[in-house]
């Protein structure tokens, strides 16, 4: 039996509130059941939305953890180890040490342990897995896999062609800024400004460091003048700037969509800011732009072959120390580990300005 601890919740509302450490144990898997070690399970926007039960998709609640009243797993994002693997599992080609990421959200990865089928798992083969830290693999199947959907699918940009993006220091905008300049593609970011312009500058040199081409703040794109600037680094309106990738919304979103080249393309990802999107008709009727939203979840359940893909060209890039990981705080979690820790830990990543995403490390 194996002695397993996870964050889970019986009801939707605050993390702080509602999430509680439960200890549980884990039958020896039989046929098509396998046993989970987590090794790296990160704590991203969506987890805390779905906690608060305003995510469209819903984790499973359940008493097969021993709790009289159904509970839920938090998370939804991780790698584990394969410890222990029923017949079927191992007649399918699995084996105990292999890596798993999950196939889709819902599983629920903030745990030490999980009992699992193989439809729920996806295997990180011996070639996808070489020189590759659990943090990485833990991490590369939902921002990673959305910056690079969201350049390469909504139209096709030339090297030298240039996007804009908000969020730019979040865990898809870095990811956006290092994949667009291995394409040869130039890009616009932009940040919020921060009090601290000692703090504000140092961001501003990092995403350069990534291969960004220009940082600003969103005080800055929303200042006079900007348009005569974008025209100054895009070579005087000739390099055309034709996807946008918004995080953000707000009057921020608003502006950045005023600097795009005519029938371009402006994708939504986040709503970081909790503000509605506002677009002038005149940029549908007269411009032309296209306004797209992009989930990668619904992405992934229909185009399973494609994730595998697009997981392990970033793998690949990451071995070669052409994509860095974002900045990250992690969260040790062990046997001892008490439940509040973990819990305050959740509630940080509530707030702004944050030097680095949580990641539970087991
Ligand atoms: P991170 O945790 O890495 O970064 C959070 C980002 O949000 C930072 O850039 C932060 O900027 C910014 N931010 C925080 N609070 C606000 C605010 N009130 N107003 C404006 N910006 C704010 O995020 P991820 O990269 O993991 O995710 C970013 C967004 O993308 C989230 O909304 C997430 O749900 C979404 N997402 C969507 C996917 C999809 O398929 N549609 C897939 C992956 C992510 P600062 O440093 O200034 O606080």
């Amino acid at each position: 039996y194996e002695q397993a601890k996870a964050l889970t919740f019986s009801e939707y509302g605050e993390p702080p509130s509602v999430l509680s450490l439960h200890g549980h144990s884990i039958s020896p898997p039989h046929g098509d059941k396998m046993t989970l070690r987590f090794l790296a399970s990160p704590i991203n926007p969506a987890d805390i939305n779905q906690i608060q039960g305003v995510y469209p998709s819903k984790p499973t609640f359940t008493t097969d953890l021993g709790t009289p009243n159904p509970i839920a797993v938090a998370g939804n994002e991780g790698v584990a180890e394969i410890i222990a693997l029923g017949d079927k599992v191992k007649s399918a080609g699995y084996k105990k040490g292999d890596w798993v990421f999950m196939k889709g959200p819902g599983f629920g990865t903030w745990r030490t342990h999980a009992s699992a089928t193989t439809n729920q798992v996806v295997k990180l083969d011996d070639t996808m897995r070489e020189g590759i830290t659990a943090i990485q693999a833990g991490t590369v199947s939902i921002n990673p896999c959305t910056a690079y959907r969201m350049i390469t699918d909504f139209t096709t940009l030339q090297p030298g062609e240039w996007f804009i993006q908000n969020g730019a220091n979040s865990g898809v905008g870095r990811a956006a800024i290092q994949l667009g300049k291995k394409w040869g593609l130039k890009s616009i970011n932009v940040i919020r400004s921060r009090d601290d312009k000692a703090a504000e500058d140092k961001l501003k040199n990092d995403l350069k460091a990534l291969g960004a081409d220009i940082v600003i703040t969103d005080a800055e794109l929303q200042a006079q003048g900007i348009r005569d600037q974008a025209k100054e680094w895009t070579n005087g309106g000739r390099g055309k700037i034709r996807l946008a990738l918004n995080c953000v919304n707000g009057k921020a979103a608003t502006a950045m969509a005023k600097l795009l080249s005519s029938s371009a393309h402006f994708v939504t990802y986040g709503a970081m800011s909790k503000q509605p999107l506002t677009i002038p008709a005149s940029m549908l009727i007269f411009k032309d732009i296209h306004f797209h939203g992009f989930w990668v979840s619904r992405w992934a359940e229909k185009n399973p072959e494609d994730k595998i893909k697009t997981v392990s060209d970033v793998l690949d890039m990451t071995r070669k120390g052409e994509f860095k990981d974002t900045p990250f705080d992690q969260i040790k979690w062990d046997y001892e580990t008490k439940g509040d820790e973990l819990i305050a830990k959740v509630k940080d990543t509530l707030e702004g300005y944050r030097e680095g995403k949580g990641v539970f490390v087991f």
